[in-house]
């Protein structure tokens, strides 16, 4: 039995025998044509782009149906190489002038165009390196008239390992009998992950070698709750996780109903649930899932588009319809938040040393002010809408806070001189991420409307623990109790100054740390939507003198493993059944 940890892209649990998709490589020999037959080639290379575009336009119509706009949008990158008329050109011109076969030189292009990417920095550029593989192998299939036996054609639940997956290869989950996936590769705000969020099924991912360490035909399990996969099961394992997925399967079941309740505890405290979105058609998702509104928006996957920042109006329009998808809701909108593992494609970086130390979130926006105040612009527009608030990522010190609030009422003046209807009296506030902000949270509570604390990145600078790196990940722990102090205390500050807070990292939406949170006097959550369910029902059997009783125990140990036990050990007191 080996077990492997990553990072999960979907919860539930998944167990199948491992099909390993090895990367389709077509070997293409050098290979030249009779001067005759140089037509024969054009013809073969013009069916080959035809069908290829036509290929892409059907999935992403399918797409757009099933998954949602931001799905489809996906390839809207190889739909362009496909028509950039260049390419196009440079494989005809082999074809015509050395009388190449048009496999050869449709091959020969693709690569040279690939090794343009591969000398790039800048992460999301190599990233292109995948897509241009996922464009030559889509026109090698046409060119050479290959059926391969695809993921469509299995006949039995499987568990998919690849080292990873192009966007063509993951869009076809979606109608397989695929059950979950393992990837080598993963970054979270891949095109790849994009869509496998969208799937929906169990999946972890930054896995490093579960290709290579895993055959086709091994037992796997997949572990979405715990991110973890585990090869070749003991049978004692096994049977405990076939327990562990007839409960979440009986879960699944009992949280269709729970979510249409309401989030109050046993002893009658309101607690409000909201959800993290990155689309805007996730709003809708997260109400659908119980969730109060929308606690916290990041807006910078708009801007990373193969197309660059979008423009006020396509802002407008994505905050409108996020707004609208909350039907009422508080929709808390966050200025983008890029740099760090997060970057523009238009923008060349110098490559960082330490870019989570570096030119990232309100450090970036206020060097780009004229961007910044076009989104400005965009939510002030937008908020007229709804219920709209607005906060500021990773402040550090109360300077950037007040110069973000003055370029805030820049954009105020430019709109009111334009005579654009927007709100004045939008709520403003802050993300509480960093230690040096919650060392002088009560300065900021006197200046900010609420506080949101990002556990994310307030465990990443508390531990200096990277929060993307996988050799590090044992020691990101939120119940690390330096951790579990820091948070207590930004709450306490808040709550005696009265202004409101909330707390959006991973940890609000993990069950072993409800009771704590309440515990402390939070009552704003903010989850990813999938979460609501689950965390409602345990606020519903919990009472806040318990809560209190757990947090003092809780707050009493020396080391993260005993706070860990713990609040697990309390937690399944209230949700006995349960896989948490
Ligand atoms: C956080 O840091 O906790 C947070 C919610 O923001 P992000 O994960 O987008 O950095
Ligand atoms: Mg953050």
């Amino acid at each position: 039995m080996e077990i492997l940890r990553g990072i999960s892209v979907a919860h539930g649990i998944a167990i199948g025998e491992a099909v390993i998709l090895d990367a389709e490589e077509f070997r293409i020999p050098y290979r030249t044509v009779a001067p005759d037959h140089v037509e024969r080639e054009m013809e073969l290379l013009d069916h080959a782009f035809r069908s290829s575009l036509q290929e892409l336009a059907d999935q992403t119509q399918w797409l757009g149906e099933h998954l949602g706009q931001d799905a489809a949008n996906v390839f809207d990158w190889h739909i362009g190489v496909l028509k950039d008329t260049n390419l196009r050109s440079s494989i005809e011109d082999l074809i015509r002038q050395k009388n190449a076969a048009a496999a050869y030189a449709t091959s020969t292009v693709m690569r040279n165009y690939q090794r343009r990417f591969m000398q790039m920095t800048d992460p999301l550029l190599v990233e292109r390196i995948r897509d241009v593989q996922d464009i030559e192998r889509r026109l090698l299939r046409h060119v050479l008239g290959e059926t391969r036996e695809d993921l469509a054609h299995l006949s039995k639940p499987v568990v998919l390992v690849a080292h990873d997956l192009t966007p063509t290869q993951t869009a076809q989950l979606a109608d397989t009998m695929v059950v979950g996936v393992a990837l080598d590769s993963g970054a979270a705000t891949s095109h790849t992950a994009i869509l496998l969020r969208s799937w929906g099924r169990p999946g972890v991912i930054g896995l490093n070698d579960v290709s290579t360490r895993v055959s086709g035909g091994d037992l796997l399990i997949i572990d979405g709750v715990n991110q973890l996969v585990i090869a070749n099961p003991n049978d004692q394992t096994l049977e405990e996780y076939k327990t562990k997925k007839a409960e979440y399967e009986r879960l699944a079941v009992e949280l269709e109903v729970i979510k249409k309740l309401d989030s109050v505890t046993a002893d009658g405290v309101r607690i409000y649930l909201w959800s993290n979105i990155e689309f805007p058609r996730e709003a809708a998702i997260g109400m659908a899932s119980g969730a109060d509104g929308v606690g916290l928006y990041r807006t910078e996957f708009l801007f990373l588009r193969p197309e660059g920042a979008p423009s006020e109006d396509e802002q407008y329009e994505a905050y409108r319809s996020a707004i609208e998808g909350t039907r009422g809701g508080t929709v808390t909108i966050r200025t983008f938040d890029l740099g760090a593992d997060k970057y523009t494609q238009q923008k060349q970086y110098e490559q960082e040393r330490n870019p989570m130390l570096g030119l990232r979130s309100i450090r970036y926006s206020l060097q780009n002010l004229d961007m910044f105040k076009v989104q400005l612009r965009a939510i002030l527009r937008a908020s007229v809408h709804g219920d709209v608030r607005l906060m500021f990522p990773l402040i550090v010190s109360l300077m950037e806070y007040r110069q973000a609030k003055m370029t805030l009422h820049d954009a105020m003046e430019d709109l009111e001189e334009d005579g654009i209807e927007f709100r004045r009296d939008v709520s403003v506030g802050m993300m509480l991420e960093t230690p040096a902000a919650a060392i002088q949270v009560q300065d900021y509570c006197r200046e900010v409307g609420f506080i949101s604390i990002g556990t994310n990145d307030l465990i990443q600078y508390l531990l200096a623990v990277d929060r993307g790196n996988e050799r590090v990940g044992r020691f990101f722990s939120a119940s690390h109790p330096a951790v579990l102090r820091v948070v207590r205390d930004v709450i306490r500050a808040c709550t005696k100054a009265d202004v409101q807070v909330s707390l959006c990292g991973e940890m609000a939406g993990q069950p072993v740390y409800t009771l704590c949170l309440m515990g402390m006097g939070l009552r704003h959550f903010s989850m990813a939507p999938a979460n609501v369910p689950e965390i409602k029902k345990l606020i519903r059997l919990a009472t806040i003198p318990y809560a209190q009783r757990v947090v003092r125990r809780a707050l009493s140990f020396e080391t993260d493993w005993q706070v860990t036990n713990y609040l697990r050990k309390e937690t399944k007191k209230l949700l006995p059944d349960d896989p948490i």
